[in-house]
């Protein structure tokens, strides 16, 4: 079959890939342990689902504004406003079917062929992605486990070209965890302010960070709004990933661009779930709290478990609800046998060894740019990550035994 070529530019999200395989094995009824969700595991709150039943009954089950109703749009600005310090207009912000979809709008709204997005690694898999269907081409700017992961403002700087749109930043990070603290998040805003470039900041992880870290936005930052984007989401925050809401607050322009976009493709994200949303954010948010105290025990454990795993590294990531240690000198059949420097490691080959052996789902580090690691989630429960724990190390134990 002839596709058109934009679509041959891209590929199935290769966590979604792993998904599947994973799913081919529960169908057949094996107890796998599935570290590959990058969803929480925790219900929806029942007073937003009580919101959608409300929303159901009192008939809000027609077509919407294009950008979403207007209520929703002006509690996701007062929200944010209370969350971060912005100060958003219901003008500059528009509701989405997910941060993904937000992400698509942007990109497609500034791309043109040949334009550079700065991209940092580990990526979230779908930025290439997006930026290569717009015709863009991601320039990768790698971030380092020893230094936790964080992009600095020299590296952002020293990547920009002429043909540069737009930097994407991504903090809480996922797959590293990584927060950005917002001294160099100020600079890496200076330098693409400075530069011309946009920045397009995806906060969908904002509330779940730990320890003394605390939830940022960079358009807290007074006159950032006019060069910044932002991308936020409910599905994380609020457990809310089926509902397929989120949003992007820009200058109006970009908003209206957007819009245009959505008017010409999805239409309004579905009424039921901004009901929902809206509900969500004006509500209480001690769900939120709850799902990250629990986030933070497993957190803890898992930690602890890989980190007893000989020759593996592992950073405790500041927030999200992802841990992606270095396996590294593991990645040859699981035994510890050290690459040498300039080896490329295979954790893809890995990961598939993890799940065919001791049904372990994790997705390998080449899915974001980075091999070497592996990703897990801890989107599971405690009990699970405790099975999980139990077969890693059987499994290391027998490729040591065996090497
Ligand atoms: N951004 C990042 C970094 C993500 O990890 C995800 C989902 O995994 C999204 C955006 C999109 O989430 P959604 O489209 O469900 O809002």
């Amino acid at each position: 079959m002839q596709l058109a070529e934009r679509v041959n530019r891209i590929s199935v999200s290769p966590t979604l890939a792993v998904l599947t395989e994973a799913e081919r094995y529960k169908a057949r009824g094996i107890d796998v342990v599935d570290f590959g969700p990058g969803e929480p595991d925790f219900p929806t709150p029942e007073h937003i689902k009580r919101a959608a039943i409300r929303a159901i009954e009192q008939n809000y089950t027609k077509y919407t504004a294009t950008a979403g109703i207007l209520p929703l749009r002006e509690a996701i600005c007062a929200w944010h406003a209370a969350q971060f310090g912005s100060s958003y207009a219901s003008a500059e912000c528009i509701v989405t079917v997910g941060g993904k979809h937000a992400v698509f709008n942007v990109i497609s709204a500034l791309i043109e062929p040949g334009d550079e997005v700065i991209i940092p690694t580990p990526y979230w898999v779908s930025f290439p992605d997006i930026v290569k269907f717009a015709g863009g081409r991601p320039v990768f700017v790698p971030t380092e486990a020893a230094d936790s992961f964080c992009l600095r403002a020299p590296q952002v700087e020293a990547a920009i070209t002429p043909r540069t749109r737009i930097a994407i930043v991504n903090s809480p990070n996922n797959p590293s965890g990584a927060v950005i603290p917002p001294d160099e998040f100020a600079r890496i805003y200076e330098v693409c302010r400075k530069r011309g470039v946009w920045l397009l900041s995806d906060e969908c992880y904002s509330h779940f960070v730990y320890g003394t870290t605390k939830p940022y936005s960079i358009a807290g930052i007074q006159g950032s709004q006019p060069h910044v984007i932002i991308v936020g989401s409910l599905s994380k925050t609020f457990s809310m990933t089926g509902w397929r809401i989120g949003y992007a607050l820009a200058p109006h322009g970009l908003v209206e661009a957007m819009l245009k976009l959505q008017s010409q493709s999805t239409s309004n994200p579905t009424s039921i779930a901004q009901y929902a949303a809206l509900e969500a954010l004006r509500g209480p948010m001690d769900s939120v709290a709850t799902m990250l105290a629990e986030y933070a025990r497993r957190r803890a454990r898992i930690l602890e478990g890989l980190r007893a795993i000989s020759g593996v590294t592992c950073n405790a990531p500041d927030g999200a609800f992802y841990v992606f240690p270095n396996f590294r000198v593991r990645a040859v059949n699981g035994s510890p046998r050290a690459l040498n420097a300039s080896s490329t490691p295979d954790t893809t080959a890995l990961a598939r060894q993890l799940l065919e052996r001791e049904h372990v789902v994790v997705v390998p580090g080449e899915a974001f740019g980075a091999p070497g690691f592996l990703r897990f989630s801890y989107a599971t429960s405690i009990e699970r990550i405790e099975e999980g724990l139990r077969r890693l190390e059987r499994f290391f134990q027998s490729a040591e035994s065996s090497s």
